[in-house]
């Protein structure tokens, strides 16, 4: 039913009983007595109104203060309407406080920044991670210009030019940043930062990589293709084109080599390629690295190997390519007539050692936190005139990551090194 006849229709009867009762009165009594009882009635009703309006008053002046009446007459559907709009504007409330719980929550955990501005750049509100990529504090810089805040000559002309459409790469406090404006509701501002730090020094890392392999392949192939060229252009004695073939024999063992290192690199470096662990038969392993490293001296040095250490678990075929790394380095950087020491033992945190210590040339200090960096060598010329390709260690680093070991190097120069592998118990 319409809810005004709803109000109206019980009002009506109601006034329309008080009237007949006035009538019936006046009939019996005379019209004094009638007056006095309607009045007398009017009264009342004026009472209870009043008492109803009073009560109302206190609860709207503090709504959480108490229950409301039950009511009389029109004043039940009044007073249940209220009470019902309190119920459904605290459900309101509650879930807007959750929302804005859980809104809170993803903005903390937000990887990217997010800055809230007013129309004129004051800031509003950012997340932590916005505090971390660009110094900011919520509670300190609250109500200040961004600008003021970001000091960066990029940020302030992006800002003068106004070109939102494009975002910005901002370096700023040793990060690079993806820095976009988002204009929003009544000509508030939206900063958003994405840190890409990581992702552009690993593509750094690549284009290295690339230009320093390109460089290594480059010069065994032009001292290939320079002699290919003599012989299609020369008539050569066959002592000339033997020296020849020997040295282009030479420069393509080395490119061999470099190649093959890569794709060791790039196995160990693939998600594809998880580590499979297996028992190891150390002493096995171990004899094969001392016969390679015996193979490589040609009897120039004086190899000796102990083994006294716990078996452990891993990738046979990459231990055993990180071992021969370290001790094929301890040949080609010691001199003729020098000692070369192989030892597998126990180490001190429950877990497996190995240790090569050599005579050789040793290494200056500052070079030594580098050695491991993919083509990074001491002295070039040495490195290649053995054979290296200056990945050897990056290899080892690699094997060792899989195998949740380390490298730890002592080197002084002039007088030999030690490179020591730990290893965890069970690998
Ligand atoms: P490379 O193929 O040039 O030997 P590595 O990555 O194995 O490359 O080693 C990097 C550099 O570390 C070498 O070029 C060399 O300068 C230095 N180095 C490694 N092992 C030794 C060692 N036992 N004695 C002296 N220098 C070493």
């Amino acid at each position: 039913m319409n809810p005004k006849l709803l109000f109206w229709v019980p009002v009506a009867l109601r006034l329309a009983l008080v009237l007949a009762g006035v009538g019936v009165l006046w009939w019996l009594f005379g019209v004094v007595p009638a007056l006095a009882v309607a009045f007398l009635i009017m009264l009342s009703v004026a009472f209870v109104q009043l008492k109803y309006l009073s009560q109302l008053s206190g609860w709207l002046d503090d709504p959480q203060s108490g229950r409301l009446p039950d009511g009389w007459g029109e004043w039940t559907a009044v007073f249940s309407r209220l009470y019902r709009m309190r119920r459904d504007d605290e459900k309101n409330q509650a879930e807007l406080t959750e929302w804005l719980a859980r809104f809170r929550q993803a903005m903390h955990l937000l990887p990217d920044g997010v800055v809230i501005m007013d129309d004129v750049l004051f800031l509003e509100w950012c997340n932590p991670a916005a505090e971390a990529h660009l110094g900011l504090r919520q509670d300190r810089d609250k109500g200040m210009r961004v600008t003021n805040l970001i000091r960066s000559p990029e940020f302030m002309d992006y800002i003068i030019l106004g070109r939102y459409d494009q975002p910005l790469t901002l370096s700023f406090r040793e990060r690079k940043l993806i820095v976009h404006i988002i204009p929003f509701e009544n000509r508030r501002q939206i900063l958003v930062t994405h840190d890409v730090t990581e992702t552009e020094r690993t593509e750094m890392m690549r284009r290295d990589f690339i230009a320093n392999a390109s460089h290594e392949l480059r010069t065994p192939l032009t001292v290939i293709v320079g002699f290919l060229e003599i012989a299609a252009s020369e008539d050569l004695d066959y002592a000339t084109r033997m020296a020849h073939l020997k040295l282009m024999t030479e420069q393509g063992h080395r490119m061999q080599h470099l190649i093959e290192d890569m794709l060791t690199l790039s196995r160990l470096e693939s998600v594809d390629h998880p580590m499979r662990p297996e028992p190891i038969d150390v002493r096995t392993l171990m004899e094969r690295v001392l016969r390679d490293a015996r193979a490589l001296s040609a009897g120039k040095h004086q190899i000796t190997l102990e083994v006294d250490g716990p078996d452990i678990r891993g990738s046979a075929d990459e231990l055993h390519s990180a071992f021969g790394n370290l001790a094929s380095n301890a040949v080609r950087y010691t001199p003729t007539g020098g000692n070369i020491r192989l030892s597998w033992g126990a180490s001190a945190k429950g877990g497996a050692k190995f240790v090569v210590e050599d005579t050789g040339i040793g290494i200056d200090p500052e070079h030594i936190s580098r050695l491991t960096e993919r083509f990074y060598r001491v002295d070039k010329s040495r490195s290649r005139e053995t054979q290296g390709t200056g990945l050897g260690l990056a290899i080892v680093k690699h094997v060792l990551l899989r195998h949740g070991g380390s490298l730890s190097i002592k080197s002084e120069a002039g007088k030999g090194s030690s490179f020591t592998v730990c290893l965890p118990a069970g690998g």
